[in-house]
């Protein structure tokens, strides 16, 4: 069935005008004013709505066996909670550990998705561990349509990979023309620090910032950025928290390294004192890289509108009130992560556009159109225009509320952002043409989400002969 929606203002990453959309099929098929609607059409009135591309969360954790334990989200509950929130395309990590065999956890995680996802989907695949058997595989994981990569140069014996892997990641990335996203802290820092401190008797959640300071992670993006220049590859820093991170990441991006950067919703937001509360509260608030000082807060916001922060995506991670209790003694036994999927666009619509200076077209493209471009989406997503999927959030700025546990989607019994106030959210939703959801009820199909096959976008130094 077609769809007209009428009367809206578009919003993309470069525009803003007012038009009305005609969806045919899969597709947006004309972009005019005053547009007819064909017999049958359902005509949406976005009078006093922006109309955005459906947002992409390039970072998200579903099926995640971490630290002993199972985030509890599944494709149903957080492709639900996508979209309740506006976002239509997530990027999921495939993350084996380094135990397991590379293709056969990347065919688990695929199974997982495969006929339950309501929202479209592809994956970053987890390099953690480099051998013959693991990069075969991995090539075959690119043709198969997962053309990027992700490493961790933290979690030392799990996730973590040495340097002597990272070169060799980086240079077969480079040949395949695969961007490889980073998870930039120095695994050595962090396991002599959490040691000392442990033995000290400073077990409990506020020491988890002090384990990973900001210099930890300053060197691990320098590290990775230097790699990076070496080898010639394209690369990615995913969460990047602090003001140092930022500038080792700017100082090599200045001097031609092909780096880009990604924060994510909790960092804008919180920061480090809410680990310290009481009881179970502050183990709540441990992720990594921990939440910092608030004064990194500003520093974030400004970098996001200059677009020195390309890209904001969540991390989302759900681990319930049981699992983060089991580091109650310890804060290195705290499973790290937090919630973040379905209240991303509102949070940094509200506390970015709507309450603070960040512009609708920035808070577009960082949220959705450069995703779509760095990680070969774009135009099909991230974007308004005749020929791309028609994945529109028809957007409610009038609309007011606040967040909470008790009426969010995702499968957690907290939320880190509990009563925080919003100003708007999705009036509807669509996939490919599909309205998915209306007024914060998900109304749609599971199953309707496809596995979004990607191909390589990158230079990967074979010059043209002709
Ligand atoms: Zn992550």
């Amino acid at each position: 069935m077609a769809l007209l929606i009428r009367n809206g203002e578009i919003v993309t990453g470069t525009d803003r005008y007012f038009a009305d959309i005609l969806v045919e099929g899969e597709t947006i098929s004309r972009i005019a004013k005053g547009l007819a609607a064909p017999e049958g059409a359902e005509v949406i009135d976005a009078t006093g709505k922006l109309v955005f591309p459906g947002f992409i969360d390039p970072h998200v954790h579903i099926h995640l066996p971490f630290m002993g334990t199972f985030a509890k989200d599944d494709y149903k509950t957080a492709s639900t909670a996508a979209l309740v929130g506006g976002t239509t395309t997530l990027i999921e990590m495939c993350c084996p550990s380094r135990m397991d065999d590379a293709m056969e956890q990347y065919n688990i995680w695929k199974a997982k998705a495969a006929g339950m996802s309501a929202c479209d989907y592809t994956f970053h695949m987890a390099v953690t561990r480099y051998d013959a058997t693991t990069e075969a595989q991995l090539r075959e994981i690119v043709a198969d349509g997962t053309a990027s990569f992700k490493i961790f140069l933290s979690y030392k014996n799990f996730f973590g990979v040495d340097d002597g892997e990272m070169y060799q990641t980086l240079k077969l990335a480079r040949e395949l023309g695969v961007i490889v996203t980073a998870h930039c802290e120095n695994a050595e820092l962090v396991s002599r620090l959490q040691a000392e401190l442990i033995a000290a008797g400073k077990t409990g959640p506020e020491w988890h910032e002090p384990s990973r300071p900001e210099t930890v992670e300053a060197e691990g993006t320098t590290r990775f950025a230097t790699f990076l220049e070496t080898t010639g590859a394209t690369g990615y820093v995913v969460h990047l928290s602090c003001a140092p991170a930022l500038k080792a990441a700017l100082d090599a991006k200045a001097r031609g390294v092909k780096i880009s950067v990604e924060s994510v919703l909790p960092h804008f937001l919180l920061d480090k004192t809410y680990a310290a509360r009481e009881g179970v509260e502050g183990l709540k608030y441990v992720m990594s890289p921990p939440l910092r000082d608030k004064r990194n807060q500003a520093t974030l916001w400004d970098a996001l509108e200059a677009g020195e922060i390309d890209t904001v995506g969540t991390d989302h991670c759900p681990f319930d009130l049981e699992q983060k209790l089991l580091g109650k003694d310890a804060f290195t036994l705290i499973p790290n992560g937090i919630p973040g999927l379905e209240d991303r666009v509102n949070l940094m619509y509200t506390y970015g556009v709507s309450r603070g200076s960040l512009s609708l077209n920035r808070f577009v493209d960082a949220l959705s159109t450069k995703a779509a471009k760095l990680f070969g989406l774009y135009p099909r997503k991230g974007e308004i225009a005749v020929g791309s999927d028609a994945d529109l959030v028809i957007y409610d700025p009038a609309y007011r509320g606040a967040i909470s546990a008790k009426t969010q989607h995702v499968n957690c019994d907290y939320s880190g952002f509990e009563g925080v106030e919003i100003d708007g959210r999705p009036s509807v939703v669509t996939v490919r043409g599909q309205v998915q959801v209306r007024d914060g009820v998900f109304v749609g199909e599971y199953g309707r989400g496809e596995f979004l096959r990607r191909k390589p976008v990158f230079d990967n130094g074979v010059t043209d002969a002709g």
